[in-house]
């Protein structure tokens, strides 16, 4: 009987510590994207996404294991159930929306064209026709070069690191890259030579990406997020990463 007792006492107290953690979601990441999403010494994934996904999660009690990837991959690592969520700096699109969904909102953003200090122009879309120019292969900034310069241009270098691309700019092997904004601010605050040479040229909004129809995991997002932005939290992580 006592051996019993012991047993069901174990069983109560694994069982609890299960439901304590939670469900866990697999949620992938492209951790090159500074201020978004990146790795420090330690290679530990930190940034802006980061810290909005595990508030999200905790709120909804769910734990998160991030996976890091190339941005290119997340769609079909969501479509193939190698993930179950997706946080990136991925812009809601159309095109997207058709193979995946997409929480609210939760942050804005917009392309830029970045250059070395000391070229001229670059000051619109249209600048970087005949030109050498670097993007991110996969993202809305390679999407707009593209629309400009024509799909399989060989002067558009689409590149799977945005590290690599602006490697290639400062080196002088492109011209100009096309880039989300805030990110283009956290590269320019770490490497000299550089600036950004055009206004903000798009409207865009950043959503966290779930596998299509799993409607009970996105409800979870829009409610954590919902939650995080009513009590603080959400300010909070901007303020940490802004
Ligand atoms: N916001 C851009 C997009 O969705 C870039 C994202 C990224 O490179 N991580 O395509």
């Amino acid at each position: 009987m006592k051996k019993f007792a012991l047993l069901l006492a174990m069983f109560v107290v694994a069982f609890g510590m299960v439901a304590q953690a939670g469900q866990q979601i697999i949620v992938g990441t492209n951790a090159e994207f500074m201020p978004f999403e990146f790795t420090d010494d330690d290679n530990n994934i930190i940034g802006f996404d980061i810290d909005i996904i595990k508030a999200v999660a905790k709120e909804e009690g769910l734990s998160v294991r991030m996976h890091n990837q190339s941005f290119d991959t997340l769609i079909e690592g969501l479509e193939t159930g190698k993930i179950d969520a997706a946080i990136s700096g991925m812009t809601i699109t159309e095109a997207r929306k058709e193979k995946v969904d997409f929480s609210e909102p939760y942050y804005n953003a917009a392309q830029v064209i970045v250059v070395r200090d000391g070229t001229e122009g670059f000051t619109k879309i249209e600048d970087i026709v005949g030109k050498k120019i670097g993007v991110q292969l996969g993202t809305t900034g390679a999407l707009m070069a593209e629309e400009v310069m024509g799909e399989d241009n060989s002067d558009l270098k689409q590149l799977r690191k945005y590290n690599m691309v602006f490697t290639d700019l400062k080196n002088g092997r492109t011209e100009a890259v096309v880039v989300d904004k805030p990110v283009a601010e956290a590269y320019l605050k770490q490497v000299d030579g550089l600036k950004i040479s055009s206004p903000p040229m798009s409207e865009e909004q950043y959503g966290i990406v779930i596998k299509k129809g799993n409607k009970e995991l996105l409800d979870k997002m829009n409610s954590g997020l919902a939650k995080i932005r009513a009590n603080g939290e959400y300010d909070r992580i901007v303020e940490k990463w802004f």
